[in-house]
């Protein structure tokens, strides 16, 4: 191949991938499959190889370029990042309405809606189309170079596309995480003995702080414009908030699907009390729907405050929280042991399901609260997690003594607890613990380990009990006569998870080391090892220096 050959068709592939990440991570409509997609990659990085006088600033493989050193560096932001004020009530958004109308008379006054994500605010900054860099709201005035990690987002290209480009735009809009892809993400984590991230906004917010963008580039990061800050040549900018979003469209940035324009006060407070009622059948988190004045002409006769537009309010949905009473607080064994307090509740619907226990993070943490049976609780879900205790709201008539750190494991009643220096919580260190073994199976059957259908917490709970399995290997040798002692199952159960069991012989090694729950081993450094050593015998045949 020329040189003038491999130019062309570095350019051309360029085009290429990033219409099919914008067809896959903004339309959701791909129309290759991965390892098609893959072989293009493969073919751009290798001539970026052979001709790197060629390399594109926009090109794909930069998506997850070189780590960043320690610190920061900050930005400031070449037009004020705002934050917008916010309302309660659909009384407080026909007050704003009203001041609104005062100001603006009898003017024909459009209202834009969209979805306020709960993500992390950012601004992207193109010149002649090309990503400069971005950086996040900061106070409004600077914010933090993340650059390299939103790089990494796909949804976020990397180069406008279309004709007629400003030279110069900052697009901002909200940093996010779908709730499967955070609770995927967890489940790594725990695995991993790290602590989870209690929603999809702190997951998205700790992940743009990375500094490894390869590392942020797993994590799913998603992107939604929601304005823009300075735009170049300004005869050119958009002149309403519909066409500003008709723009970008254009440009490939992903915008709300939901966004639309409303006409008067009745509309906005129907969406408003819409989108509460269906936020939890959308796949990311919203807290509420931010109204704008559409005309930019009207925004500059509003003008700002000191701390936000006069143009535009958010409306925040009530949290998702709802007060009962605390039955019982029953001490928790977790797979590896750790022993901590779960308060089981008075069944109370929340965020739109019922809610019987809530975890209490450790027992100082239940001390602190002065959570004690009896007492009425509020309790609050954020995201997908299992709600938390907030606080009491009223103590018991007679009130108990608050939960103490056990002696003893509740389940093996033996005194094997220890709690070494620096722990929160003690752990039952009894290998033989029926309850750490039944959280074993659990996880060795979970989904993303080996994905064993049908195997349930109360099945975990019978073969440990009737000391059907001892270890999780025991699972392959269950018998047919062994589980129908069991009065759980009848001949079509017990057919269904003997076959679930021995399908899920068919899972890849990666899943069998991740499966076994290993301290410190996730899903990734699972798949490290499995490419490593390819067969289990090899695995454990290793060394310390070679593993
Ligand atoms: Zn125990």
């Amino acid at each position: 191949m020329t040189s003038q050959e491999a130019e062309k068709k570095i350019a051309s592939l360029v085009d290429e991938i990033a219409r099919h990440d914008h067809l896959y991570h903004v339309e959701d409509q791909p129309v290759i499959s991965d390892s098609e997609y893959d072989a293009l990659l493969r073919e751009l990085r290798s001539l970026e190889e052979q001709f790197p006088q060629f390399r594109l600033p926009q090109s794909p493989t930069q998506r997850d370029g070189a780590k960043v050193a320690d610190g920061a560096r900050t930005i400031r932001h070449p037009v004020k990042m705002f934050s917008l004020d916010n309302t309660y009530s659909v009384e407080e958004i026909a007050e704003w309405v009203a001041r609104v109308r005062k100001v603006l008379g009898d003017d024909d006054i459009g209202f834009s809606v969209e979805p306020k994500i709960d993500g992390v605010s950012v601004t992207l900054v193109y010149e002649k189309g090309l990503l400069l860099y971005g950086a996040t709201r900061g106070d409004g005035e600077t914010g933090e170079d993340v650059t390299h990690n939103v790089r990494a987002v796909r949804s976020i290209p990397l180069a406008l596309t279309g004709n007629d480009l400003p030279d110069l735009v900052e697009v901002r809009g909200e940093v996010y995480m779908n709730r499967a892809d955070l609770a995927a993400l967890n489940a790594g984590r725990e695995a991993e003995g790290l602590e989870i991230f209690v929603n999809p906004r702190n997951a998205a917010s700790g992940s743009l702080k990375l500094q490894d963008p390869s590392e942020s580039s797993r994590r799913k990061l998603r992107f939604f414009a929601h304005s823009f800050g300075r735009f170049e040549p300004q005869a050119k900018a958009p002149v309403r908030h519909g066409m500003f979003f008709q723009m970008v469209r254009g440009f490939g940035v992903p915008v709300n699907p939901l966004a639309h324009l409303c006409r008067g006060v009745t509309e906005v407070e129907a969406v408003c009390e819409e989108w509460g009622r269906m936020r939890r059948d959308l796949p990311y988190d919203i807290d509420g729907v931010v109204i704008k004045v559409d005309d930019f002409r009207q925004r500059v006769r509003l003008g700002e405050t000191m701390k936000s537009p006069r143009w535009a309010v958010a409306f925040k949905f009530p949290a998702d929280q709802a007060t009962t009473r605390v039955r019982d607080i029953v001490t928790q064994v977790g797979r590896t042991g750790v022993l901590t307090p779960v308060a089981e509740l008075e069944p109370v619907v929340c965020g739109g399901v019922t809610i019987s226990r809530a975890t209490v993070h450790n027992f100082d943490e239940a001390a602190r609260l002065g959570i004690h049976v009896g007492a009425r609780v509020l309790i609050e879900r954020a995201g997908d997690v299992i709600p938390k205790i907030v606080k009491v709201v009223a103590e018991a008539e007679v009130r108990r003594p608050l939960p103490r750190v056990p002696t003893d494991c509740p389940a093996c009643r033996e005194e094997f607890i220890c709690q070494a220096e620096g722990d929160v919580s003690p752990r039952c260190i009894n290998p033989a613990c029926p309850r750490q073994l039944e959280r074993r199976l659990l996880h060795f059957g979970s989904k993303g380990a080996m994905d064993i259908d049908g195997f349930g917490e109360s099945v975990a709970h019978e073969l440990v009990e009737r000391k059907i399995v001892g270890d999780v290997a025991d699972l392959y040798m269950i018998r047919m006569e062994q589980l129908l002692s069991v009065p759980l199952f009848a001949q079509k159960k017990a057919d269904n998870l003997l076959r679930a069991i021995q399908e899920s012989k068919e899972r890849p090694l990666s899943r069998l080391i991740f499966a076994l729950g290993i301290a410190n081993i996730g899903e990734r450094a699972a798949q490290n090892l499995a490419e490593r050593f390819r067969t289990m015998e090899a695995l454990m045949g290793a060394s310390r220096e070679e593993v």
